[in-house]
C-alpha cells in the first residue's frame, strides 16, 4: 500500500463543460464516474492542485505490478517525473492532459489508454475545467515505480490550450 501510494498521480473533478459528459456523471458531479474510492490526497509536493491516490495491487514477488487510481481535480497535475519501468495509464472518465518533455500536450479523455516509456520524463493531469479520473498500472516495479521532479509550472500548463 504504502509503495502504491508513493506512485504517481492525480485526479480530477469538476465537469461543467458538455452537455453529454453531465449525463454521464452520475449524481457526484464534482469527481466524474468515480468507480474506485477516492484515497488520499497527493503530497503538495508531488502534485499542484489536488489530486487523491488510491492503490488497487501492491506488487508483491509474484505480481511485479502496481495499479492504482488517481483522481485529478480540474487544473490540478503530477510534477514531472520518470517510471523506471514505465506506465500504462487508463482513463475513465473526464479530460486531461499529458505530457512527454520535448513533445506537445496531449489531450488525453475517458477510454483513451496511454503508454509511458521507462524513464521518459513527464507529467499528467486534469484539463482546467474537467477533472481526470485514471488508472495506473507500473509493470516490473523490481526496477522502481516513479522519481519525482520539478513541478509543471503555469506557464508551460497553459500552452496546452
Ligand atoms: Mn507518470
Amino acid at each position: 500500500m504504502k509503495l502504491a501510494l508513493t506512485l504517481l498521480l492525480l485526479i480530477g473533478q469538476g465537469c461543467n463543460t458538455k452537455t453529454e459528459k453531465q449525463e454521464n456523471m452520475g449524481s457526484d458531479k464534482s469527481e466524474l464516474n468515480a468507480i474506485f474510492p477516492k484515497g488520499e490526497k497527493g503530497s503538495e509536493e508531488l502534485f499542484t492542485g489536488n489530486a487523491f491516490n488510491i492503490g488497487l495491487v501492491d506488487a508483491d514477488s509474484v505480481h511485479t505490478t502496481a495499479v492504482g487510481n488517481v483522481y485529478f481535480e480540474p487544473g490540478a497535475r503530477s510534477n514531472w517525473h520518470i517510471h523506471p519501468a514505465g506506465q500504462i495509464l487508463i482513463i475513465t472518465d473526464g479530460v486531461g492532459y499529458h505530457q512527454i518533455d520535448g513533445q506537445p500536450i496531449e489531450v488525453i479523455k475517458k477510454g483513451d489508454v496511454v503508454k509511458c516509456p521507462p524513464n521518459v520524463r513527464h507529467w499528467h493531469g486534469a484539463s482546467p475545467d474537467v477533472g481526470l479520473q485514471q488508472l495506473y498500472i507500473v509493470p516490473n516495479t523490481e526496477k522502481g515505480i516513479v522519481e519525482w521532479m520539478e513541478p509543471v509550472t503555469d506557464e508551460v500548463y497553459k500552452s496546452a490550450r
